[in-house]
């Protein structure tokens, strides 16, 4: 890492993306994917001031730093420096080495940078060496600007029907939101200042326009993050999108043998993502994403998929099973038992740089806490639109009870995003209800919303696979009132379930 010169200037590096916040604001990186948090609207100030001044010390001038605070903030500049925020405006007098000073002060804590993983993705929050967003989380919870992590379902269309799809698809929907109003979708995204958008399905790939809407979002700068199962990925579309800036694919995966992953998927879907796999790097699209949600049975291929995706160059992605969609029927058969969630919390421990989009923060009550900002973050860095345009908490909450509005609805999502009651409800301080006398709540939160929900357990009552065994009572307890069913389904057919029950 080069040492920030004070002495000369700096400026933003052109691939960043800032968005002011109430705490300071956001900077997204398209090019390594990596979000930092100015922690202080001053330090935004700084960055804006860097524009057009001779060196970061006049920036810190001009946004009216005081004398005792210059160290603290160059530091910030240092550490953004390091992340590739900011990059120092090329010139002969610096290259030729003639001025250089030595960085002062260590990391102040004015920045703390998570890695902005997919779906889901927050994908963690704060480094693990000891600069963790802190009490930037309590900001968070009372909601940001604009989402960080917006999921879109395109269309319930989908070729495949997934045991454990969370959105039940199938079949498209004939109200799905047209071309035009899916374009609107996306301009309103830009105005927000939303990085990127997380597009998933059904399979969002069969939609006509998928193309139409992915230059689209593009174009108005607004990422793409996109899952698909692989079937229309071939070699032509391999090439578009390693061609397309802004764009990340993520293949849905969910054992590394076929026969575990079609147990899941069904019959050949294995050789089809593998397939599109193969496609993307010919095509040298650089590193894709390996995309598995754990059931049991993929506890024991963890190392395999890990490897599988080395061998790709790729980066792995592990997701949290929820009883969700066609997921609530089977969750009982593939969920993970204690023994399984220990073994999984120490795989994640040693492959840090496997991504979570922090939906295990539950297993944080384990030990250390996972990367990650460790909260629940549904109504508050977190929501979905559907393929219709209804706006819900989280991917994992389609029902009524966490429908926010539609994106149709005067005012559309913006409006939805910064004013819908069930948003400002969750966004609210909340109890810690049953969980109140754990001494583990502040790693684990009481852990998920929506596997709560759809169990039945109250949303203040502890997560169904607490790892202190409070879900199992719970359950129990829950099995006699009744649970709430999952929003409308998009089956074509019924699912056939014929994966082993658990021992
Ligand atoms: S409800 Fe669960 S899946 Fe949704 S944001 Fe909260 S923790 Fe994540
Ligand atoms: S009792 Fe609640 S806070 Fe404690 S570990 Fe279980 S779910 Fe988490």
């Amino acid at each position: 890492m080069a040492p920030l010169d004070v002495d000369r200037p700096y400026r933003l590096n052109s691939s960043v993306a800032l968005r002011p916040e109430s705490f300071g604001a956001l900077a997204y990186s398209y090019d390594n994917r990596q979000l930092a948090f100015l922690k202080t609207p001053r330090l935004l100030e700084v960055l804006r001031a860097l524009d057009g001044a001779s060196s970061a010390s006049a920036a810190l001038s001009a946004a009216g730093v005081p004398a005792p605070d210059r160290s603290v903030y160059t530091a910030a500049l240092q550490r953004l420096a390091d992340t590739d925020v900011l990059e120092a405006v090329p010139g002969e007098r610096w290259e030729s080495g003639l001025t250089s000073m030595p960085a002062s002060g260590g990391v102040s804590g004015a920045v703390a940078r998570a890695g902005a993983g997919a779906a889901g993705d927050l994908g963690g929050g704060g480094d693990r060496d000891g600069n963790r967003p802190g009490r930037l989380t309590d900001r968070f919870k009372s909601g940001l600007a604009a989402p960080i992590c917006l999921t879109w379902e395109l269309t319930y269309a989908c070729n495949l029907a997934c045991i454990h799809c969370l959105s039940s698809s199938g079949r498209r929907d004939p109200d799905e939101l047209t071309t035009a109003e899916a374009m609107s979708v996306v301009d309103a995204m830009a105005e927000m200042g939303i990085f990127y958008v997380n597009i998933g399905g059904g399979e969002p790939t069969v939609r006509p326009d998928f193309w139409s809407l992915l230059d689209h979002a593009v174009d108005r700068r607004v990422g793409v993050k996109f899952s698909t199962n692989g079937v229309r990925l071939d070699a032509a579309a391999a090439r578009r999108l390693a061609d397309t800036d802004y764009v990340d694919v993520q293949i849905s995966l969910d054992g590394a043998t076929a026969e575990t992953n079609d147990a899941i998927r069904g019959t050949d879907a294995y050789a089809m993502a593998r397939r599109a796999m193969d496609e993307l790097a010919a095509a040298d699209f650089g590193p894709f994403k390996i995309s598995v949600v754990v059931t049991r049975h993929v506890v024991p291929e963890l190392d395999a998929l890990s490897e599988l995706a080395a061998g790709y160059g790729a980066q792995l992605r592990l997701t949290r099973l929820r009883p969700s969609g066609r997921g609530a029927q089977t969750w009982p058969q593939l969920r993970l038992d204690q023994d399984q969630q220990r073994q999984v919390y120490r795989w994640l421990m040693a492959h840090p740089d496997v991504l979570t989009g922090d939906s295990f923060f539950h297993l944080s009550a384990l030990g250390e806490p996972l990367p990650g900002l460790n909260l629940c973050g549904a109504g508050r860095v977190v929501c979905l639109i559907d393929p219709v345009g209804d706006v819900y908490a989280c991917p994992f909450v389609l029902h009524e009870r966490f429908r926010a509005g539609s994106v149709r609805d005067p005012g559309g999502f913006p409006s939805l995003w910064r004013g819908a009651p069930l948003f400002r409800e969750l966004r609210a301080p909340g109890s810690a209800g049953a969980c109140t006398s754990c001494g583990l709540y502040d790693a684990c939160q009481g852990g998920c919303m929506a596997a709560k929900f759809f169990t039945g357990i109250a949303l203040d009552g502890p997560d169904p696979e607490c790892v202190l065994g409070h879900g199992e009572a719970a359950l129990t307890a829950a099995a006699a009132a009744a649970i709430p069913s999952p929003g409308p389904g998009h089956s074509r057919r019924p699912v056939p379930v014929s994966i082993g029950r658990r021992p």
